[in-house]
């Protein structure tokens, strides 16, 4: 068998124990005689699987009990609808953070729906900083403040999250949960496409503390609606079923390795050592983010020559280094760095770069 150094920004590698086990268990789950993707979701195997994968990510991410989780479809994009057609309520206004390419999807979608304020934009700086804690314009009475934690496409990450009082906290943690531990009593909702650092594309995740469920809208679509999803423990319609299966997996795979405290040392331990190679290398590689916010997942880099940029391409594919293309709006390069690549595969890299340099430099 070979595997290769996977740097996708998602959907993105996932840990080689959860594949094996996943093949392991393909054609016979347990004894059941059935593969997970052929199972009933009503079914008591699937139900086990389901309760169990749920109560690993309540014990990995220490989330209260006055908190739901919902194990949805429709990706993170969904949510940038599901997220005011239930919050905005009479209101009808929220606060949004701008830092980035999806929170300005998010706000677009937001807007459909009632007054997005924006409470601070790092626009004009091309989304290389957060803006100033001191000019954030945060309002008491919106419905909501809404940010993005990791900004995937530009490799931007808030240090720690906004103070919002009693404004309830929305993020958009597709690219960084998991990643670190975090207090998730300071949010309202969390939630994530299951594609970068939980399990396969096709799975949402949704953390929504109780008193926020409910509140949906009259026009609301049902499968729009965290009251309909939460009542029928996210089995109103078919679920994802294998996804869940999958994220299960990856669960359980955390909390044998550590949970997230482990995690974010080996993460911090693979952003550190990745960025040192850029910024060590008399700007050949070079990262425009301003440094207390780089990501630790995502993390981007041009070179001064981009004319190099395909036979560094070509060269690092060749050396098993795979999905390093930047995104299209960006350019360059980016390596997303989740949970699942091992620190040998950053080190690969590195060995890489600095080997690229020294015969183009
Ligand atoms: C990937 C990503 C999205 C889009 O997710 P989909 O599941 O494709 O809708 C939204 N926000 C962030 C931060 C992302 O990284």
């Amino acid at each position: 068998m070979s595997r290769i150094y996977n740097f996708s920004a998602g959907p993105a590698t996932l840990p080689l124990a959860v594949l094996e086990q996943a093949q392991q268990e393909m054609t016979d789950w347990h004894g059941s005689g059935m593969s997970v993707m052929e199972m009933s979701h009503r079914g008591k195997e699937f139900i086990s699987i389901a309760e169990k994968a749920e109560a690993d990510l309540r014990e990995v991410m220490n989330i209260p009990e006055h908190y739901k989780v919902l194990f949805l479809q429709g990706g993170a994009s969904s949510q940038f609808a599901m997220v005011p057609l239930n919050l905005m309520g009479k209101a009808r206004k929220a606060d949004y953070f701008d830092t980035g390419a999806w929170s300005a999807k998010a706000i677009k979608e937001a807007a459909r729906y009632g007054h997005v304020n924006i409470v601070a934009s790092s626009k004009e700086q091309s989304y290389t900083t957060i803006p100033d804690r001191a000019l954030w314009e945060l309002n008491e009475d919106a419905a909501y403040v809404h940010f993005t934690p990791n900004e995937t496409i530009g490799g931007l990450e808030f240090d720690t999250e906004p103070e919002t009082g009693d404004v309830p906290l929305v993020a958009d943690m597709s690219s960084s949960i998991l990643s670190r531990p975090i207090d998730v009593d300071k949010y309202g909702i969390i939630y994530a496409g299951a594609q970068k650092n939980i399990g396969p594309a096709g799975l949402t995740i949704a953390i929504i503390r109780e008193d926020l469920v409910g509140h949906a809208g009259p026009n609301t679509p049902a499968m729009m609606d965290y009251a309909i999803h939460d009542k029928a423990e996210s089995m109103y319609n078919t679920p994802p079923t294998y996804g869940w299966y999958i994220a299960g997996l990856v669960f359980d795979w955390l909390l044998k390795n550590g949970g997230l405290t482990a995690m974010a040392e080996v993460n911090e331990r693979k952003a550190t050592a990745l960025y040192d190679c850029v910024d060590n290398s008399g700007s050949f590689y070079s990262n425009p983010i301003d440094k207390p916010y780089r990501s630790w997942m995502n993390v981007p880099f041009i070179m001064a020559d981009s004319s190099l940029d395909a036979a560094f391409l070509a060269g690092a594919a060749e050396a098993g280094l795979v999905q390093l293309k930047g995104h299209r709006s960006v350019g360059g390069m980016r390596a997303s760095i989740y949970n699942a690549m091992p620190e040998e595969g950053v080190q690969a890299l590195i060995s890489y770069m600095q080997d690229f340099q020294q015969k183009n430099g």
